[in-house]
């Protein structure tokens, strides 16, 4: 069954989708020891001419649950692509964050897809690290062997909202991450809740035990920005180090976040 209410916005995605009118906004994380830009995160954007912005919340579900998430994804990922081509020709070299719908893991030949893409328009695949999400849709030797791929291709892999989601202990033992990124829930009231800060420090620990980047979702104040230096966390990403940007914004931003 599927809810009135997402008929028409299913027809709408899907035709914004076909005629090129969705954007990638792109996100800095910065490193917490150095300030300099780590990588930047490609966010998909859907801007209605009757709807207005739909946030991604509503469409990627929708997407994944009527098999459009395919095409969103090489759409986006070849965008991104592009565009790490276009800053590199203006100077600068950096590193790409990528959300992959956990149902794009279900295809074992998914990994070969993303190296193609890479190949295709010459990106090294060392730049490109991708973001997963509740990662226990399937069994765990089969995800396993998926995500094994990627890394044989150099393919970085984050494990994103960590705290909230469905990920264990036991997968981030097992499954080769190189990053996670705690959950911006913890983040929130880490200066104000000794709990929070307790938790955050004991999932910085816990990363770095297992070898894992520590990155820090939704850092909207300079509280949060310092008390996450000082656990230990290796980088930062929210409104208080910069909003998701326009393609054309990232290096003027750069420009000036370096000065600061
Ligand atoms: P996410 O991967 O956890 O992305 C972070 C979300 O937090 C983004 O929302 C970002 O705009 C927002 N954010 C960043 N800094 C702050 C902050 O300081 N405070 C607050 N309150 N929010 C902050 P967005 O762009 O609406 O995306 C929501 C989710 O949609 C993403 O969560 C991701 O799961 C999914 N998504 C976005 N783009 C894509 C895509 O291209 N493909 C897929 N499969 N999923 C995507
Ligand atoms: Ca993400
Ligand atoms: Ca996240
Ligand atoms: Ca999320």
């Amino acid at each position: 069954m599927i809810a009135q209410a997402d008929i028409g916005l299913l027809d709408g995605f899907e035709r914004a989708l076909i005629n090129g009118r969705l954007r990638m906004a792109y996100q800095p994380k910065v490193s917490l020891s150095d300030g300099r830009l780590r990588r930047v995160e490609a966010l998909v954007r859907w801007d209605d001419p009757s709807l207005g912005a739909v946030p991604p919340s509503r469409f990627v579900p929708l997407a994944e649950k009527h098999g459009l998430i395919d095409e969103l994804t090489q759409w986006g990922l070849r965008t991104t692509l592009r565009q790490w081509l276009s800053w590199r020709e203006d100077g600068l070299d950096t590193c790409l964050a990528f959300n992959i719908s956990a149902l794009s893991l279900d295809q074992l030949d998914f990994p070969d897809l993303v190296e193609r893409m890479c190949r295709a328009l010459d990106v090294p695949t060392d730049r490109l690290v991708l973001e997963l999400t509740e990662g226990a849709t399937q069994p765990l030797v089969k995800l396993m062997d998926t995500l094994t791929r990627f890394r044989i291709k150099g393919i970085g892999l984050a494990i994103d909202d960590f705290g909230v989601g469905y990920s264990t202990l036991m997968q981030l033992r097992q499954l080769p991450f190189t990053e996670l990124k705690i959950d911006r829930f913890f983040i929130e009231d880490a200066p104000s809740s000794k709990e929070s800060a307790l938790i955050v420090k004991s999932i910085i620990d816990l990363a770095h035990g297992l070898g894992l980047t520590v990155t820090a979702e939704g850092v909207e104040t300079e509280d949060q920005l310092r008390l996450l230096r000082d656990l230990g966390c290796d980088v930062a990403q929210g409104y208080f180090v910069a909003r998701p940007l326009e393609p054309k914004q990232l290096i003027p931003w750069l420009d000036e976040f370096e000065e600061r």
